[in-house]
């Protein structure tokens, strides 16, 4: 991004934080050019819920980015995603407190999370690197751009991810790193699964399959 031609001082005035972090980097917007990439802003899709937030499954309630609620559409309707989550959260809470008893009785009944013969994870290291090679995949084959071709690589690393982090589930202790991995895979899962049955190019990314 060139900004060498406007006004200084207005510009100054405008983006204080964002000259003061390029000139964290070495770059100086007065006189340098600004690299920009591609960055995810908003995440489109997520769980179906209605207007109080409530999701298919029983006492399981979403808002926020995690939610589809259908106030946008392909592409986010501009700056209403933390209206959203405000009101959606509202609703929730609202929702819940008016349902105590219902939601208290159904949770009475879940049963102590079984650790027995499971032991720590030795190999935390293979829990980094598949949530290294997930992020991968999915910046390099399922980004803005994107192909069938791309999609079906993606599928197929993503399988070898989820088979091994699978097998380090079986026999690991519960960590949060673990999970936040099994959560990743899934989601990229179905992110690439529904781009594979996109087939116009509307919203968030572009398909060079599609027109
Ligand atoms: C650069 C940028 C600019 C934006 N500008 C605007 C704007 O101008 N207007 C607008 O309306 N929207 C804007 N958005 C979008 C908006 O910020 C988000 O949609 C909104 O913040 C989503 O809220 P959320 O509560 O769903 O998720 P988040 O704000 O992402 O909150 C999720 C929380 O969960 C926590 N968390 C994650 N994993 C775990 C875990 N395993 N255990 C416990 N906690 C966990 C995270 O630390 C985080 O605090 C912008 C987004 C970006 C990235």
């Amino acid at each position: 991004m060139d900004c060498r031609h406007l006004d200084f001082e207005k510009f100054l005035e405008h983006f204080p934080n964002i000259y003061e972090k390029c000139l964290s980097v070495g770059i100086d917007a007065k006189k340098d050019l600004i690299p920009v990439v591609p960055a995810c802003h908003y995440f489109c899709g997520g769980i179906d819920v209605d207007k109080n937030g409530k999701s298919s499954i029983k006492n399981l309630y979403a808002c926020g980015e995690a939610s589809r609620t259908g106030l946008h559409g392909a592409n986010r309707l501009a700056s209403n995603s933390l209206l959203e989550a405000l009101v959606y959260g509202h609703n929730i809470a609202n929702e819940i407190i008016n349902n105590q008893d219902e939601l208290a009785e159904s949770f009475s009944n879940i049963p102590e999370w079984d650790a027995d013969g499971t032991t720590a994870p030795k190999e935390l290291i293979m829990i980094k690197h598949n949530r290294k090679a997930l992020q991968t995949v999915m910046s390099d084959f399922v980004s803005i751009v994107r192909s069938d071709e791309r999609l079906a690589k993606a599928l197929k690393r993503l399988d070898e991810i989820y088979h091994d982090t699978e097998n380090i589930y079986k026999k690991a202790k519960l960590s949060p790193q673990l999970c936040e991995l099994r959560n990743l895979n899934a989601i990229a899962y179905l992110i690439v699964k529904q781009s594979q049955k996109r087939k116009e190019n509307r919203g968030a990314f572009y398909s060079l399959d599609c027109y």
